[in-house]
């Protein structure tokens, strides 16, 4: 199955072929048996590769070409948005003030990093409408987490110690329940309803006296805005609990309409996907969390605030759920999503969501000719499609995104959410261009048509990979590896 195209590196090696070259050993030899236990040295010299540079950096570089990347390519996937990732980031990242800084330093001394992260903080204040921000949070589940444990934190200062359930839709991403169960609630699900948002009458049933809050993802995981969020509001306030708004997503929502002003306490932002950082293996996270002012108290410390002209890191929050991360988030993310805002303006923000929600609900009109609409409704950043007409032909959703490979897409998301069978979950975002969008639509369109008259070559699919099909059980549990021969 594997085809044997690229050597591995021990196969391309040579003997006595080296890669660098260091100066003569000028210091008396050390023998390394003298200054090791005898059992740890080995008897013989490891058995290296022996290459050039030329031949490393040429290995390396096919490897590299052969994964799939937003930089390489369309990346459709849906629900964990991989971005664009504008390279004026990667630049002001690396400026020595930012590169170059220890987090240790003296406050006095890195008074512009200081000022970076309080002018995001009240950037992110604005976009979400909320009344404060802490970055510390390194990831989207990490925010939910550090959110929860501050809503846990306000109903026991509250003397509210019967509060031990959060409630989560069916529709919500799937790090809500999770997030809820590790900060120690019993997770209670809402059902959606017919249309795909959260069914009102459920919530009613299920919301009381023991409610800590509602996590709301929204647009939820079918890319639906949640129409009746003043409802829900009400219905949740009005038992006591609290509401929590996971904008992971926010691309869809961005300077329409803000998670503060629909009246949530507590919110969370994933600047590695709406504010453009490198993520999945590009890069570490950051998920700041808003809150209004009655959990203001509760934020972790320290936060980065200003006083007498200065930028402090304020410790002096007795409230405080503690620290939740090392040192003061991940700072050079956040140095990414402050030069995104900076460089895109008010404007370009706007403009950001309606090229996200006009990318997606083109490419979804134009599909359902091909592929079943489970919810027959205009779609926020993403949306999904069911596969079942194609079941019926015998061709899976898992082969369908199969044979997107031999269209050199990195295939959607699929079967997730898991209300909508043989789901296929697509977000285009929004910096794509209407020819790249069409060419996709064109090997969607191809592949429907192949699941009629050519069933097998999609079952079969994919045909140009490196590696054929892999049945993802097996692959996952018994990978297989290639050694050098002993
Ligand atoms: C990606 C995502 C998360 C989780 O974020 P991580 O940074 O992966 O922890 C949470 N909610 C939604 C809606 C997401 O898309």
């Amino acid at each position: 199955m594997h085809k044997e195209d690229q050597p591995l590196i021990f196969e391309l090696s040579s003997p006595g072929r080296i890669g660098y070259s260091l100066p003569e050993v000028d210091i008396p030899e050390v023998d390394l048996a003298e200054l090791l236990p005898e059992e740890y040295v080995r008897e013989a010299e490891a058995e290296l590769p022996e290459v050039s540079e030329l031949d490393i950096m040429r290995h390396y570089t096919a490897l590299s070409n052969r994964n799939h990347g937003v930089d390489s390519g369309f990346y459709p996937l849906g629900s964990c948005t991989m971005k664009y990732n504008p390279k004026i980031n990667e630049n002001v990242a690396r400026f020595n003030g930012f590169a170059h800084i220890h987090p240790l330093q003296d406050e006095s001394s890195v008074q512009g990093a200081m000022e970076l992260m309080y002018d995001l903080q009240e950037h992110l204040i604005e976009i979400t409408g909320m009344d404060e921000v802490t970055l510390q949070p390194a990831a989207g589940a990490h925010g939910e987490w550090t959110g929860l444990m501050m809503i846990r934190a306000f109903h026991e200062a509250n003397g509210d110690t019967e509060r031990t359930k959060v409630i989560v839709p069916d529709s919500a991403h799937g790090t809500n329940p999770a997030s809820a169960t590790v900060a120690g609630f019993e997770t209670v699900t809402v059902k959606s309803n017919e249309m795909g948002l959260v069914d009102l009458e459920d919530l009613k049933r299920v919301v009381g006296p023991d409610t800590a809050a509602l996590m709301l993802t929204n647009p939820n995981t079918l890319g639906l805005f949640e129409e009746n969020i003043v409802e829900m509001a009400e219905i949740v306030h009005g038992a006591g609990g609290k509401l929590y708004y996971d904008g992971a997503n926010l691309n869809a929502v961005l300077s329409k309409a803000r998670p503060g002003d629909m009246g949530f306490d507590v919110v969370h932002l994933n600047l590695h996907k709406t504010f453009t950082g490198p993520h999945g293996g590009g890069g570490p996270g950051s998920g700041p969390v808003g809150v209004k002012s009655d959990l203001i108290p509760y934020l972790p410390k320290p936060i980065v605030t200003k006083r007498d002209g200065e930028f402090i890191f304020d410790y002096d929050r007795p409230q405080s759920i503690g620290r939740v991360k090392p040192y003061y988030g991940n700072f050079g993310i956040n140095v990414r999503a402050y030069t995104y805002i900076r460089s895109m303006g008010p404007d370009g923000l706007k403009a950001v969501t309606e090229n996200a929600v006009l990318n997606a609900n083109y490419m979804m009109r134009r599909l359902a000719e091909y592929y079943d609409l489970p919810f027959d409704k205009h779609c926020k950043h993403e949306f999904v499609l069911s596969g079942k007409r194609q079941k019926k032909l015998g061709v899976r959703t898992l082969d369908i995104a199969k044979r997107l490979l031999d269209f050199g897409y990195h295939p959607p998301t699929i079967y997730f959410p898991l209300n909508v069978e043989e789901c296929i979950m697509v977000e285009p975002t929004e910096t794509e261009s209407k020819d790249t969008l069409d060419a996709f639509i064109d090997a969607m369109i191809q592949i429907a048509k192949e699941a009629e008259d050519n069933p097998e070559v999609v079952q079969e699919a994919p045909h140009t990979t490196v590696i054929g099909r892999l049945d993802e059980a097996t692959a996952a549990r018994k990978p297989i590896l290639r050694f050098q021969k002993a």
